[in-house]
């Protein structure tokens, strides 16, 4: 095992990922930009490197930075976190260059996942139902409108690169096809550096259900569990629990066992996350995978009872994965919310500014993952993520209980958060009874 760990990342999951290394005995050191020099994650590590100026591109983007960081710091291994350089294979390979070990998946793994058409023929190929489309990026408006044909509408249209919800449009019908193409690449271009698209037949108001996966350097690959991340604004997740309510038993089977064909297929190492959607019938499709460690990873080690990023640190390490399929053995229920310093009165807009208040509560079965204090500065710079609050429950009713208790005590104060559409949700009935889709922000289910 190595001594020291180098976390390559910022705000809340920098936080998470010091308390795993600590969980192991390892030093930490954390990388900071000059926006950040107060930042509550660079106190929690042991040693703190600064990187550079505020924009990302200079500070937590910056390979070169971040490696001269672990050089001068005496790290041996790296962790990425989640966003910033965490699916980059060339990070990941940049790192192994220069002899540090990458906490995650392999360069190869990462770049085939990280390109959608690619990361579909692979998982096809190992017997995994993809969402049917195009095998390949469309090289035109007028071979994008032959597939579109071929599927029926509404297609959706997405970038081969893409992530983050950026860049993708429903197209109803072949008049609007050439306009939305055009308009597809070029924020594909400018989001992605490459303006490649592909088509995919859009699903009416599927599920978003995803399967975590964790493989080893022994070659076993086992899965742990699902998760339901339906609750979405702008494709973007708000609200995640694990386990899915009210998902039939054989479709849960069918998930989890295409999840983990998949991730065997492409001799996955360390976690990840396959990504579904799950229609009104009962069908579910491979959407893609994600090759680190997703935001909502605390529901399922609420109910797994398992520190996943102590098992990245292990399985980085070589050593074999501290479970195996027979002893996880998830209990109870668990719901997460993504609490975002944003202007539900602006459209969601950012609302960066000062913390000038903050309350956040505690209590039994509650767990809190935030990246700021109170009097923290909220930068334009980077992802408006403030804290995610967690609740876990014998059953779920109790952990949503749990949740909207603690949900009513939250006070932020000097920046508009999501705070009160949260608050909408976990109380809205359809979200009590688990009736959840993908479309439901969007079509208004919780105004007023
Ligand atoms: P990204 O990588 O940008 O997050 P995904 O492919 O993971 O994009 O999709 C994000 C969300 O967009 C999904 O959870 C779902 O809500 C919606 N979505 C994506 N593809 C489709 C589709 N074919 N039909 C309907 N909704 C879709």
């Amino acid at each position: 095992m190595f001594r020291t760990v180098l976390v390559a990342n910022r705000g809340e999951i920098a936080r998470r990922i010091v308390r795993g290394c600590r969980a192991l005995g390892l030093r930490t050191v954390a990388v900071y930009s000059e926006a950040d020099r107060d930042a509550p994650h660079v106190k929690d590590a042991d040693h703190a490197v600064l990187l550079g100026p505020a924009p990302a591109r200079e500070s937590y983007l910056s390979v070169e930075r971040i490696l001269a960081a672990a050089r001068e710091s005496g790290a041996e291994a790296v962790h990425p976190g989640y966003g910033f350089l965490s699916e980059s294979w060339r990070f990941a390979e940049a790192c192994a260059r220069a002899g540090l070990t990458f906490i995650g998946p392999s360069a190869e793994a990462i770049r085939a996942m990280g390109d959608k058409p690619e990361a579909r023929r692979r998982m096809a190929a190992a017997g995994v139902p993809i969402v049917p489309g195009s095998p390949e990026p469309v090289a035109d408006a007028a071979s994008a409108e032959r597939v579109a044909g071929g599927l029926g509408y509404p297609v959706i249209l997405k970038a081969a690169a893409g992530g983050g919800g950026i860049g993708m449009a429903k197209v109803a019908s072949a008049d609007e096809l050439a306009g939305a193409f055009a308009t597809a690449t070029r924020r594909a271009q400018s989001a992605f550096g490459s303006g490649q698209v592909y088509v995919e037949r859009y699903l009416e108001a599927p599920r978003h259900v995803e399967v975590q996966v964790f493989g080893d350097t022994k070659g076993t690959v086992v899965h742990l569990h699902d998760r339901e991340c339906s609750i979405q604004r702008r494709h973007q997740k708000l609200v995640e629990e694990s386990p899915a309510p009210n998902l039939d038993a054989r479709i849960r089977r069918g998930l989890t066992e295409a999840a983990v064909a998949g991730a065997r297929a492409i001799g996955y190492v360390n976690a990840g996350t396959l990504e579904f959607l799950v229609d009104a019938q009962g069908g579910f499709y491979f959407l893609e995978m994600n090759t680190r460690l997703q935001v909502e990873h605390p529901v399922t080690e609420e109910i797994t009872g398992l520190d996943l990023v102590a098992a990245q640190l292990r399985v980085a390490a070589g050593e074999p994965l501290p479970f195996t399929q027979e002893t996880i053995e998830p209990r109870g229920a668990a719901v997460e919310v993504r609490v975002y310093a944003e202007d539900p009165a602006r459209n969601f807009l950012p609302s960066p500014g000062t913390i000038t208040r903050l309350a956040l509560p505690g209590g039994e079965g509650i767990r809190l993952e935030s990246g700021v204090v109170e009097g923290s500065v909220v930068s334009v710079h980077y992802d408006a993520l403030l804290f995610k609050l967690i609740a876990r429950g014998a059953d779920r009713a109790q952990a949503i209980e749990r949740l909207a208790r603690a949900l009513d005590t939250c006070v932020v104060e000097g920046v508009k958060t999501t705070l009160p559409l949260l608050r909408t949700i976990t109380a809205h009935a359809d979200f009590r009874r688990g009736r959840v889709h993908t479309q439901m922000v969007e079509q208004g289910a919780f105004h007023g």
